[in-house]
């Protein structure tokens, strides 16, 4: 009889560039990846469904439904009927119209843990255990922010202390030290006092005060700080040389929904020996409460490195606050949180099926894509520093994945995936331009450097989102100028014209490859209202790192494919499977494997190419029927006395 895979994980990540990811595997450096890719299939044309962005494609791996089916058709989701420019993020799982692998399969009286993973917030999970799935990260919060707000926080995004005055940083100034209590320091110790004001609270909260203390603890320059929230010895937070990160910090933060525990850790970037140039560096401060259900869990859960962490510092590296090294330490701060949680939950919870979803690589190729690029303008030392950080990013997620790997035996089914790839940002494409240009979007007055508003009333259509385009229809939109029927297609051909036929200025490249009427955005998976009238691809030369782009687009280092890695009962070992696969495939072959009951609206195919012997499961059928008749035959033979 076949084997017959007993659990289930989906180890995500999200936005690696798949070849350079699986050259590192294939290279011993990625050794968990490695093992996986030596012991199962790897299938190098797995395409993600369009738009090549995280909350839908996270959503068709867990529905195996395409996104006019589950509901989710962009970043942000949009109800048909709001004003055209009024979206929000989409993480609440509420929002999905198909049923889940976890449901389906709890109908089986299975049960699934559920780690970061993107859009599980009120996941109908009640047997199970999630941890997070409001954002990218534990404590990232996106469930209905305003497309503007981006992200907010549980409880505050990453912050710097500096003499320097770099962008948003909280600006320090040291004075000769006087009156710490407890604290022992030299005659020529300096202090300083700063004011935090908390980034992007999700919870409002007011300004901190913390206390710094430099000295010269080896009687030479200035060589130490000590950081802490009042100037005696129980407020003391850290004592820090340069290139050091302090140990877990917890301390309670007022909100205006009261006190919040939470934990952080900090790093000293920089303390030259006259205390002119100092750096201090804190990773956000991650809440211990407000991500798991059911709640206990949350005090179940312990890191001794990691954090439950906030948004990570992407930005801080491009405002040039920290170093690569910094950024990736930051991140596998996360990443060991991830791993220690889920080790935790699978090696202490009776669970069947097992989900995660690690963020880093996108956010990392957001940052330095372009940079990686041999054509870069920047040096030959910086990129070496990238190309080495893209390296250890890759490690530090190799590592957790790793870790949890150590949960799965000869039983587990596992796939590796993402829901797209990345490349580097291309050249300037802004499809209101184009709008406007073609006369079909028209701005309200307004001063130069302001940001401008669409005129609604002289607007017959507007892009939407990251890839749609809606005409401004009467009747259907709240200030409608269109009217339907002849009219509406006209407006729409005139749009797929405009679009089509736009060139971009400097090179003369035409930047859209593809501009569909909704009707015909059926075979990328689009139906209804939720998606636009016309939805459109751009050329990877153009825009930024994913999501307007075809997923199998390729430009530079970059490519959009989606990682698709298969290992475990009844998977071929070793092999590439050259045929196309889609996101769509891994509920079904997941539910083929493990014996499954399939979510409602699946709508992907097994992979049979990946499977040991395709035909194994109607062999066991007819075994099993064969079985049946002999017993049938037996028991329905006259007796023999
Ligand atoms: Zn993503």
């Amino acid at each position: 009889m076949a084997a017959k895979a007993e659990k289930v994980m989906v180890l995500g990540i999200d936005a690696p560039i798949v070849p350079r990811l699986v050259a590192l595997a294939r290279e011993g450096k990625l050794p968990a990846l490695g093992r996986l890719l030596a012991e199962g299939v790897y299938a190098p044309n797995c395409l993600a469904p369009f738009p090549t962005i995280t909350p839908p494609n996270w959503t068709t791996i867990t529905t195996g439904a395409w996104p006019g089916t589950h509901g989710l058709t962009d970043f942000d989701g949009f109800e048909p009927g709001d004003p055209l420019d009024k979206t929000h993020q989409n993480f609440d799982s509420r929002e999905v119209k198909a049923e889940r692998l976890w449901e389906a399969a709890a109908r089986a009286g299975k049960r699934t843990i559920l780690v970061n993973y993107p859009v599980t917030w009120n996941a109908n999970n009640p047997d199970g255990w999630r941890l997070g799935g409001n954002g990218l990260h534990i404590n990232d919060i996106r469930l209905g922010v305003d497309r503007r707000l981006f992200n907010l926080n549980n409880l505050c995004q990453h912050f710097l202390l500096s003499t320097e005055p770099y962008p948003f940083a909280n600006e320090v100034s040291f004075k000769r030290a006087s009156d710490w209590e407890g604290v022992e320091h030299s005659p020529r110790a300096l202090e300083a006092e700063v004011s935090v004001r908390p980034v992007k609270p999700a919870t409002p909260m007011p300004p901190f005060t913390w206390h710094l203390l430099v000295d010269a603890a080896e009687g030479k320059g200035y060589d130490t700080v000590v950081v802490a929230k009042a100037k005696n010895k129980q407020g003391v937070y850290a004592r820090l040389k340069v290139g050091e990160w302090s140990g877990h910090i917890y301390d309670t933060f007022p909100t205006e929904a009261g006190p919040k525990e939470a934990v952080f850790r900090m790093k000293l970037l920089e303390l030259s020996p006259d205390a002119s140039q100092f750096r201090l560096f804190v990773p956000g401060i991650g809440a211990l409460h407000g991500w798991a259900e059911p709640a206990e869990l949350e005090e179940e859960i312990k890191s001794a490195e990691g954090l439950p962490l906030v948004r990570p510092p992407f930005d801080a590296w491009v405002m040039e606050w920290i170093d690569a090294q910094t950024l990736v330490e930051a991140n596998d701060l996360h990443n060991r949180w991830l791993a220690d949680a889920s080790h935790y939950l699978l090696t202490n919870k009776p669970w069947d099926l097992f989900f995660i979803h690690v963020h880093s690589p996108d956010g990392l190729y957001h940052a330095i894509s372009a940079d990686l690029e041999p054509t870069s303008t920047r040096s030959r030392e910086l990129q070496a520093e990238l190309t080495a950080a893209e390296t250890a990013l890759y490690q530090s997620v190799d590592r957790c994945l790793g870790r949890i790997l150590e949960a799965a035996d000869e039983k587990t089914l596992v796939f590796a995936v993402s829901d797209h790839g990345a490349k580097p940002k291309g050249r300037h494409f802004q499809v209101q331009e184009v709008l406007e240009a073609a006369g079909l979007l028209a701005y309200k007055p307004g001063e130069p450097g302001e940001r401008r508003q669409i005129d609604w009333s002289r607007t017959q259509a507007a892009g939407q989102r990251t890839v749609h385009v809606y005409v401004n229809l009467k009747g259907r939109d709240p200030e409608g100028t269109v009217p339907p029927g002849e009219e509406y297609e006209r407006v729409r051909e005139r749009t797929i014209k405009a679009l089509l036929e736009w060139n971009d200025p400097e090179t003369g490249l035409k930047p859209v490859v593809l501009a569909l009427k909704r009707e015909d955005a059926r075979v990328l998976g689009h139906y209804d209202e939720r998606s636009g009238d016309i939805i459109y691809a751009v050329d990877p030369r153009f825009y930024e790192e994913h999501g307007i782009h075809l997923p199998t687009a390729k430009f530079g280092i970059g490519d959009l494919h989606s990682l698709f890695i298969m290992a475990g009962p009844g998977v071929k070992k070793g092999e590439v499977v050259e045929r196309t696969v889609w996101l769509t495939d891994v509920v079904p072959t997941a539910c083929y494997l493990a014996d499954l009951p399939v979510p409602a609206q699946c709508e992907g195919s097994v992979v049979y190419q990946a499977l040991e012997d395709p035909d194994a499961r109607v062999k066991e059928l007819q075994s099993l029927r064969r079985n049946v008749e002999r017993l049938k035959r037996m028991v329905e033979r006259p007796p023999m006395c």
